[in-house]
């Protein structure tokens, strides 16, 4: 087996990824330093750029959390055309407020997300990313806002299926289907009590 000369610490290991860590510029591949002068040499490096390395970690950490996707989910369906949501936003003329296209300022004006099940949503759907228009909520909550919902009027309300599942304490798939797919009136729908084991 080809065997391979550290530099640091003069010793020769396998030519194998077990003992030196895959470096793109070397002849085979692997890098000059074997992996324990490898660890020794990053750990010196830590220790003499305490900032530097600080700053690093916190962006690996931002790149991972949730508030981050958000916010580059946020610009990316706004701004870049290749993304599939684009012709639901940045097509239609929904753009992100300049303040926002910090990151650090997205943050401080929608805080940290309260609860794993949150997204962003925006209050009145045709308006456009900035602080007045945003909140952290629920995904429920927010199906309720999208263009396709239409609203059920009856008794002089108008409401989302969804709305009116809750009010009623009725399912939303028994509202649903009777209207999408036998075409009851909303008013049957809303009122005619589901009779068991009879669809709809
Ligand atoms: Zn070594």
């Amino acid at each position: 087996m080809n065997q391979k000369t550290c530099i640091r610490c003069r010793f020769s290991f396998p030519a194998t990824p077990e003992f030196f860590s895959i470096g793109r510029g070397y002849a085979d591949g692997l890098q000059s330093y074997c992996k324990s002068c490898k660890r020794e040499l990053s750990r010196s490096w830590r220790e003499q750029n305490r900032e530097r390395h600080r700053e690093l970690c916190r962006r690996w950490n931002r790149a991972r959390s949730a508030e981050y996707l958000s916010w580059s989910n946020m610009i990316e369906r706004c701004y870049n055309a290749k993304t599939k949501a684009y012709k639901h936003y940045g097509a239609r003329g929904i753009t992100v407020c300049e303040r926002w296209f910090a990151f650090e300022n997205f943050l401080a004006d929608m805080g940290p997300r309260p609860r794993p099940t949150d997204s962003l949503d925006r209050i009145n759907n045709a308006g456009n990313y900035e602080p007045s228009n945003c909140r952290w909520a629920k995904r429920v909550q927010q199906m309720r806002n999208t263009r396709v919902n239409h609203l059920l009027e009856f008794n002089g309300e108008r409401r989302t299926i969804a709305e009116w599942s809750e009010k009623l304490g009725m399912p939303y798939t028994t509202i649903h289907e009777r209207i999408r797919r036998y075409g009851w009136t909303t008013e049957q729908a809303l009122t005619l009590k589901a009779q068991k084991g009879k669809k709809p």
